[in-house]
């Protein structure tokens, strides 16, 4: 990697007998979004406070470099080069928006002028400037959020940790933070990203990692993880027994559920596939209640990594 900002080797972490992270290698490249996604309680929080100077690792774990410094040694020139928002917001709720936003700058130590200049862009950036005029306290949870990372990027970081940034936002301000987020790497900034949003992870990040008892179980682009799991299949579902047992005798590699009437075809899901699947049914005469087609998608992956988690329902596309 040519210009990583963020590396790891051997990470661990144990709070008396009960390890956290049990040798967790990462490497992030500059400019790019990398998410740690685990299921809850799987160590992504206690990740990103090593990684932002907020907690010692265990001295067993290797070297950990971020921006260039190594933690361990110049852990002020890590946090020089950091932001970080938390699950647990900065913003303070009895004063404005932007005067937060002129505390984080006095924090920074900005001249008053530079101050004003930086909250005032920020704000204006972020879309805010209506509501820093009231304070913190009145804001909903995504103008809350929205507040927090430009009171974080008041410092310029060039590597942002971004904890669970968009838990219990509406889909709206969800879809907003995922812009600014997105806006934020294309002006070359770093975003390390923590999530239980599998969907998240998907639309935002070059680069996933799954973490699972303390281990990375796997890592690699959405598209490489969803390719680590079985494929997807097209389902049938007939109301007539006698449709079902004529489809079930005349197609090939079909996986019967004898009680629900279903047929279960493994498929790409494809339009061709599905094209030729239709077809084949025109022209045999027969006719499916339900047509379902079922591609892998990040779901899939996690729950066959992580174990101990238990599926959500079967995500499911009606066509
Ligand atoms: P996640 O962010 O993935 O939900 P955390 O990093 O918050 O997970 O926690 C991982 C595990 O470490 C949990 O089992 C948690 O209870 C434990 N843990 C976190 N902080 C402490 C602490 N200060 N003392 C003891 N156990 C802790």
């Amino acid at each position: 990697m040519t210009n990583p900002a963020i590396t790891a080797n051997g990470l661990r972490k144990s709070y008396g007998d009960k390890v956290v992270l049990d040798g967790v290698d990462l490497a992030v490249p500059a400019g790019t979004v990398f998410s740690l996604l685990g299921p809850n309680g799987a160590g992504k929080t206690t990740a990103v406070k090593i990684l932002s100077t907020l907690i010692t690792p265990d001295p067993a774990s290797g070297e950990i470099r971020i921006g260039g410094h190594d933690l361990a040694t110049d852990p002020q020139a890590v946090r020089a080069a950091i932001g970080v928002t938390g699950q647990f917001s900065a913003v303070d709720g009895l004063i404005t928006g932007e005067e937060n936003m002129l505390l984080m700058a006095d924090l920074h130590h900005l001249s008053r002028s530079e101050g004003r200049r930086t909250a005032a862009e920020l704000l204006e950036r972020f879309d805010l400037v209506e509501a820093a005029k009231r304070p913190a306290s009145t804001y909903s949870g995504g103008v809350k959020r929205r507040l927090d990372l430009a009171m974080t990027l008041v410092g310029n970081p060039r590597i942002i940790f971004l904890d669970e940034p968009t838990t219990g936002l509406d889909p709206r301000s969800r879809h907003n933070m995922w812009q600014i987020i997105r806006e934020l790497v294309t002006g070359g900034a770093t975003a390390f990203l923590t999530t239980q949003y599998l969907e998240e992870a998907d639309e935002l990040a070059d680069h996933i990692a799954v973490l699972n008892n303390g281990k990375i179980a796997a890592q690699g682009t959405a598209d490489e993880l969803k390719r680590l799991i079985p494929g997807g299949h097209v389902r049938l579902r007939f109301t007539d027994p006698t449709a079902y047992q004529s489809a079930a005798v005349a197609l090939r590699e079909v996986t019967r559920n004898d009680e629900a009437l279903s047929l279960t075809i493994p498929s790409g899901g494809s339009q061709r596939e599905l094209r030729s699947l239709l077809d084949w049914l025109d022209s045999a005469g027969i006719e499916a209640d339900e047509l379902t087609v079922h591609t892998p998608d990040l779901d899939d992956v996690f729950f066959a990594l992580t174990s101990s988690s238990v599926p959500n329902q079967p995500k499911e596309t009606v066509r």
